[in-house]
C-alpha cells in the first residue's frame, strides 16, 4: 500500500503530526508498536488546558481518535526496517507487511531504563517521576525518594534540593558516585543508602508511599523520582538510511524544518535532541508535518497530481 507519508511511532510527536497531515487531507499512515514513555505516564501536569493533569494513554486515545476522524489510517505493528529503494521509502513491519511511503516521520521517541520491582509502574507520573523539569514541583517540600544507580540518581537527588530539602538516595544497584558528587550530597545533608530495592510501596493504586529494602529496612516517602541512566533511544531504524546521529543516538534535525540529514525524512520528539516533553513532542510533531505538507505538494506536482487541498 502507497502512502503520503508513514509516521513510524504513534505516540505524543507521532499523533500531533498525524493530526496536522490529516487536515491537509493528506494519505497518511501511522505505525505504533503500542508501548511508549507516553503509555507509562499516569498524569502530565504542566500541559496547558489539563490544570488536573492527563494520562498520557488518554491523552494518546483522544489523539489517535482525533486523527483517524481526519482520514489517517493507523496499524498497531512494530517496524523493523525501513530502506529507500527508486525514491521511495519502503517500511516493513514485524508482522511482515510492507508499506511504501513518499516521506517518513521518525516519531519512535526513547524508553527508560529501569528495574520491574513490584508497583513501580503503577506510581510512574502521578506520585513517581522521571524528569524534574516536568515534576521537580510535585516534589516540593515532600519527603523524596530518589530511587536510582550510580552518578545519574546522585545528580537527581541533588537537582531536586531545589525543591525540597527531604531527599533520601538510594543506589539500588550500587553504582558508583563520583567525588565530587558525594561533596555535594553530603553538603546538602541527603542520605545515601546503597542496598538494592525489593519492592516500593503504595498507601493505594498508584500513591507511592515508600520502598523496602531487600535488607528488609522499610523507607517512608511522600514521593519517588527514578534515576537510572542508560535510558533508550529509539532510533536504530535510523541507522539503515544512515541518518546522522548524536553520540548518545539522539537523530540531528534542521531547526527550522525538522528534517534529518537524509531528504524527506523526518524526525520528532524525543528521539530527536533534546528536550524531552510532551508539549515540545507536540510542538515538533506539528512542525514536521507542516513541512512535509510542503514537500507533498511539491512531490505531487512533479508527479502530475493536481489534487489541491479539499
Ligand atoms: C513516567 C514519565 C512521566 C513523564 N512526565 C512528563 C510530564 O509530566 N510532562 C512532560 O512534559 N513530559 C513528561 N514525560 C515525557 C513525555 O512522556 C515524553 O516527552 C513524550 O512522551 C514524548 O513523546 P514522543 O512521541 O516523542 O514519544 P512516545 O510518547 O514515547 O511515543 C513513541 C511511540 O513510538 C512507538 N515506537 C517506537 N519504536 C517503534 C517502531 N519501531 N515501530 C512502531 N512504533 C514504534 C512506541 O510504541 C510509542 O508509542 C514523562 C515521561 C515518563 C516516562
Amino acid at each position: 500500500m502507497d502512502y503520503e507519508c508513514v509516521i513510524i511511532g504513534g505516540g505524543i510527536a507521532g499523533t500531533q503530526a498525524a493530526i496536522q497531515l490529516g487536515r491537509y487531507a493528506h494519505n497518511v499512515l501511522v505505525i505504533d508498536a503500542g508501548v511508549g514513555r507516553s503509555t507509562i505516564c499516569g498524569s502530565y501536569r504542566n500541559v496547558l488546558g489539563w490544570p488536573d493533569g492527563i494520562s498520557g494513554p488518554k491523552l494518546r486515545e483522544i489523539g489517535r481518535k482525533q486523527a483517524q476522524s481526519l482520514g489517517v489510517s493507523w496499524v498497531t505493528d512494530e517496524v523493523v526496517e525501513v530502506d529507500c529503494q527508486d525514491g521511495q521509502f519502503v517500511v516493513r513491519t514485524k508482522e511482515r507487511e510492507l508499506f511504501k511511503a513518499v516521506t517518513i516521520l521518525f516519531a519512535t521517541g526513547v524508553m527508560d531504563r529501569f528495574p520491574e520491582l513490584p508497583n513501580l509502574r503503577s506510581c510512574l507520573g502521578s506520585t513517581m517521576y522521571v524528569c524534574p523539569d516536568c515534576d521537580g514541583y510535585e516534589v516540593k517540600n515532600k519527603r523524596t525518594i530518589v530511587l536510582g544507580s550510580g552518578d545519574t540518581g546522585a545528580y537527581m537527588a541533588v537537582t531536586l534540593s531545589g525543591w525540597t530539602d527531604k531527599i533520601i538516595y538510594v543506589n539500588h544497584e550500587q553504582a558508583p558516585i563520583c567525588s565530587e558528587l558525594h561533596s555535594r550530597l553530603a553538603e546538602l545533608r541527603i542520605e545515601v543508602v546503597a542496598e538494592p530495592i525489593e519492592q516500593v510501596l503504595c498507601a493505594a493504586e498508584g500513591m507511592f508511599s515508600g520502598i523496602c529494602l531487600a535488607n528488609g529496612r522499610v523507607i517512608t516517602g511522600e514521593r519517588g523520582f527514578i534515576a537510572f541512566g542508560g535510558n533508550e533511544v529509539r532510533s536504530s531504524l535510523a541507522s539503515r538510511l544512515k541518518i546522522e546521529r548524536l553520540e548518545n543516538k539522539h537523530i540531528m534535525v534542521d531547526p527550522r524544518t525538522k528534517m534529518t540529514s537524509v531528504p524527506n525524512v523526518w524526525a520528532a520528539g524525543d528521539v530527536c535532541a533534546h528536550a524531552e516533553q510532551l508539549t515540545i513532542a507536540m510542538g515538533e510533531g506539528a512542525q514536521a508535518a507542516i513541512w512535509i505538507h510542503k514537500t507533498i505538494m511539491n512531490w505531487r506536482s512533479a508527479n502530475g497530481d493536481t489534487r489541491h487541498l479539499h
